[in-house]
């Protein structure tokens, strides 16, 4: 089909270099098929056009003088909405942000920024990047592009179904228990969830700051290796970052090397109840590596059943502190009120706690007051121990279950979803089973490590992907099994 179905960041970046078309005709070209699509597909909430135009005639004219431009420069990204760009509006998707600007750039922002790519705008989420489906937005509800009755998965749905799509060549989502990979996997497209502590969470709205990580997603593992090591890094405004100096490893893997590494199948993944067309498209992958040379090993996770439990105690437990900042007087919805306010609200505003009654109860959705109270009950006094801290124990276990395995084997795989893509309102009154979509996508937040979800083979149905887990700060093995594997089926 069209210029930008093919358009990866590496084609992207040759015919820029070559002249073949302006940084600015692709960034124009985009926006049209924006505006063609995105009627029907709801990926973007903000679009940032100024901003991507300058960006672009800068590039061009740095080409126009004969200088040297990085491999992102011109490249059109998307950014999901809970990362701050300075001066753009960043809601979270939430009602209690609405029309919120940023008063400074996150620093995978400023990062992107400074290797000059193109923001095209900010793609829809769950509200505060809580669900799996992207229908907890109070905006909009973003659908999926292979199939416009089902959902793209979340919460990063609006920047995995933007990529899917053509609405952007890559984008940046978040990820705190599956939030890049389960969509991605929905989507049909790459998404890379990078260990904690390999990017900076500076100017990221924070969900729950021990498992939050935000990564690319990408149409292929090589795009997504690129914008990581673009964003990677110590960032002095976060501690938790590490210094780490990816390039060489990620962007120029030695497949030699890559070849003998040793994948490991957790029986824990295997079960009944994952969906016949997954495990079939799992087992066809698992084929394709296995004729390509590698070896595979089974393997135990033992407390993979504990998993899910624990990060609904953890992560709410997270959410309810991150969440308290919003009291509907910081980042500025009070104001939006006051302007607009009927005499009946200027009486409520009297008095604090009314405000803060008033301004979360209309401010936040019901996902996220689920999970405020729920995060409240297992902090407070008389139930902490009980939950909160059992929870910490049981992460430990998970974590060394990870680390046992990693003596034995060095790559997981396994799904990254039990089913394919559902229909659009088909959990959404069913918090619990759509929790479960995230079942084979948590463990690996609780443990911090690194994963990617890699499409399998483009069929005509619905995209299905595969998950492989590295060891921390192992990207280089999993994106390297990913570009090989992506090389020889010859996704793109
Ligand atoms: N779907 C999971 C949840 O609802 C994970 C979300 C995420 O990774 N941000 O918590």
């Amino acid at each position: 089909m069209s210029f930008l179905e093919n358009l990866t960041i590496k084609k992207f970046h040759q015919g820029l270099i070559g002249r073949e078309f302006s940084a600015v005709e692709v960034a124009k070209d985009f926006f049209s098929h924006i505006k063609e699509k995105d009627d029907k597909i709801n990926a973007y909430l903000t679009f940032t056009k100024d901003m991507a135009l300058e960006t672009a005639i800068a590039v061009d004219a740095e080409l126009d003088a004969g200088g040297n431009i990085g491999i992102l420069a011109g490249t059109p990204l998307a950014i999901k909405d809970n990362i701050l760009i300075e001066n753009v509006v960043c809601m979270a998707a939430s009602k209690i942000l609405e029309n919120y600007k940023s008063s400074y750039d996150a620093t995978v922002v400023k990062r992107l920024k400074k290797a000059e790519a193109v923001f095209l705008g900010k793609t829809n989420m769950d509200e505060f990047a809580m669900g799996s489906s992207t229908e907890n937005s109070a905006f909009k509800k973003t659908r999926n592009p292979y199939d416009i009755e089902r959902v793209p998965g979340g919460s990063s749905g609006g920047s995995a179904a933007a990529v899917a799509v053509d609405m952007a060549i890559g984008a940046l989502g978040s990820d705190t228990g599956g939030s890049i990979r389960q969509p991605a996997n929905f989507c049909g497209v790459v998404g890379l969830k990078p260990t904690y502590g390999a990017v900076s969470r500076f100017g990221l709205i924070a969900m729950a700051s021990s498992l939050d990580q935000i990564g690319p997603i990408a149409k292929t593992v090589e795009d997504a290796a690129i914008i990581f090591t673009e964003i990677s890094g110590r960032d002095e405004f976060d501690s938790t970052s590490i210094d780490i100096d990816y390039k060489e490893d990620v962007l120029n893997p030695d497949f030699e090397s890559t070849k003998n590494l040793k994948i490991g199948l957790p029986k824990e993944y295997f079960i009944d109840g994952i969906d016949k067309y997954i495990s079939s498209a799992i087992g066809e992958v698992i084929q394709s590596l296995k004729s390509m040379g590698f070896e595979f090993r089974e393997i135990s996770l033992p407390h993979t059943k504990h998993a899910l439990s624990c990060y609904y105690i953890i992560m709410t437990a997270e959410v309810s502190a991150n969440l308290a900042r919003f009291d509907g007087i910081r980042y500025s919805r009070l104001q939006n009120l006051i302007s607009s306010a009927s005499r009946r609200m200027t009486d409520e505003i009297q008095n604090l706690k009314n405000i803060y009654f008033k301004q979360r109860s209309d401010g936040f959705g019901e996902e996220a007051k689920r999970r405020i109270i729920l995060g409240n009950f297992v902090l407070s006094s008389g139930y902490y121990d009980a939950y909160y801290s059992k929870a910490q124990k049981v992460r430990r276990l998970i974590k060394q279950d990870f680390n046992e395995a990693f003596k034995e084997v060095d790559i997981i795989l396994t799904p990254v979803s039990p089913t394919p893509a559902f229909k659009i309102g088909e959990k959404i009154d069913d918090p619990l089973s759509m929790y479960l979509s995230d079942i084979f996508t948590i463990p690996v937040n609780l443990a911090g490590l690194p994963a990617i979800s890699i499409p399998v083979k483009k069929t005509n149905g619905l995209p299905v992907g595969f998950q492989l887990i590295g060891k921390p700060f192992r990207e280089a093995d999993i994106l390297g099994v990913g570009r090989y594997y992506e090389k020889n089926v010859n996704i793109i």
